[in-house]
């Protein structure tokens, strides 16, 4: 099915989102941490945003989960726009848009057990059920991440737990409020490796099973099509290239999605991957700034790539990328 098709459950529609950087007043900087951006997540289906570390993954997630508004564009809910939701109407769109983060650690207190954390929004979310309802709805919650005995588990305290076991308890407590949208914002990358493919693989179930519609944040973009069935890459605030992921593994065509797949560490060539290809810093994007921002690392760069930032341009089947040497 391709996504044209298919109705958003969130969307963002040319979004620009802008921080003003330090220094004296007169002398502020305005980062344009995003420029023009444009998701959407469907129901039972994954978008992976993959770039490097400052891109803007992270700002588009909290955009999507309305900690931040955008200077420019929108954020649409089944299509309403989400910005002039307040109080019990922006409670329920929260519960409807849950993050799991990077460290579980950071996201869980540590002086409660794990039967605390999966009470506490199951009363809130659901209010009316009996004590002996919410302890089964936290079983059953534990039982569906792969927690068991879930009795248990629920007795822990969240350092009593591995990495890998309190991200699965990040992941109940998010199923806790029935979302239908989960934003996870590099959920394994502080995980142990042989521990990440299990939380991937718990992901998929619940993106099949609950039809949830997913944003998985990664910087690895080997892992994105093993989740995700469309991929958006990004490159200092703008999405450079977009589709079925598939599609962006097999036949990247934007220079910078060439470069992060050669970067992918290979068993068979030890020398890609190394951090000499790697680690270059992405350019401060600022609201003077023009041209493609990749410009300044591009090996396909010409004038016409310093002045103007190209539009997007269809290569396949839902593929899109913005460069004007395609
Ligand atoms: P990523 O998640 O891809 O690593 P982020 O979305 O966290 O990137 O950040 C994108 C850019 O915006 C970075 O240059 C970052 O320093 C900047 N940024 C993010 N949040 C803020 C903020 N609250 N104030 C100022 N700058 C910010
Ligand atoms: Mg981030």
């Amino acid at each position: 099915m391709s996504s044209a098709e298919v109705s958003a459950v969130l969307e963002m529609r040319a979004v620009d989102m802008e921080f003003q950087l330090g220094g004296l007043v007169g002398k502020r900087t305005t980062l344009r941490a995003l420029s023009g951006v444009s998701l959407r997540l469907e129901a039972g289906r994954a978008l992976a945003l993959v770039g490097e570390s400052g891109s803007g993954k992270s700002t588009c997630a909290r955009l999507l989960s309305r900690v931040y508004s955008p200077a420019a564009g929108q954020v649409l809910f089944r299509d309403g726009d989400v910005a002039p939701l307040r109080g019990k109407s922006l409670d329920a769109y929260r519960a409807q848009v849950q993050m799991i983060f990077q460290d579980p650690f950071g996201s869980l207190n540590p002086t409660q057990s794990i039967a605390y954390h999966l009470e506490r929004p199951l009363k809130i979310h659901r209010h009316g059920l009996s004590s002996k309802e919410v302890r089964e709805a936290s079983e059953a919650l534990l039982l569906q991440v792969g927690l068991v005995p879930a009795a248990e588990f629920l007795k822990r305290r969240p350092h009593e737990l591995s990495g890998g076991q309190r991200q699965r308890v990040a992941i109940a407590r998010a199923l806790s409020v029935e979302p239908s949208v989960l934003l996870a914002d590099e959920p394994t990358s502080m995980l142990d490796v042989s521990v990440r493919l299990g939380i991937l693989n718990l992901l998929e179930d619940l993106k099949q099973q609950r039809k949830v519609a997913s944003l998985y944040i990664t910087h690895d973009i080997a892992t994105a099509r093993y989740f995700a069935e469309d991929t958006a890459v990004m490159y200092a605030g703008h999405v450079v290239e977009q589709g079925p992921s598939e599609a962006i593994t097999a036949n990247p065509l934007h220079p910078y999605t060439q470069l992060l797949i050669e970067s992918v560490p290979n068993p068979k060539n030890k020398i890609t991957g190394s951090s000499a290809r790697r680690a270059t810093d992405i350019p401060l994007w600022t609201a003077e700034s023009r041209g493609c921002p990749f410009a300044s690392r591009c090996p396909r760069v010409t004038d016409i790539c310093r002045e103007t930032m190209p539009e997007a341009t269809v290569v396949g089947d839902g593929h899109t990328a913005r460069c004007h040497h395609l």
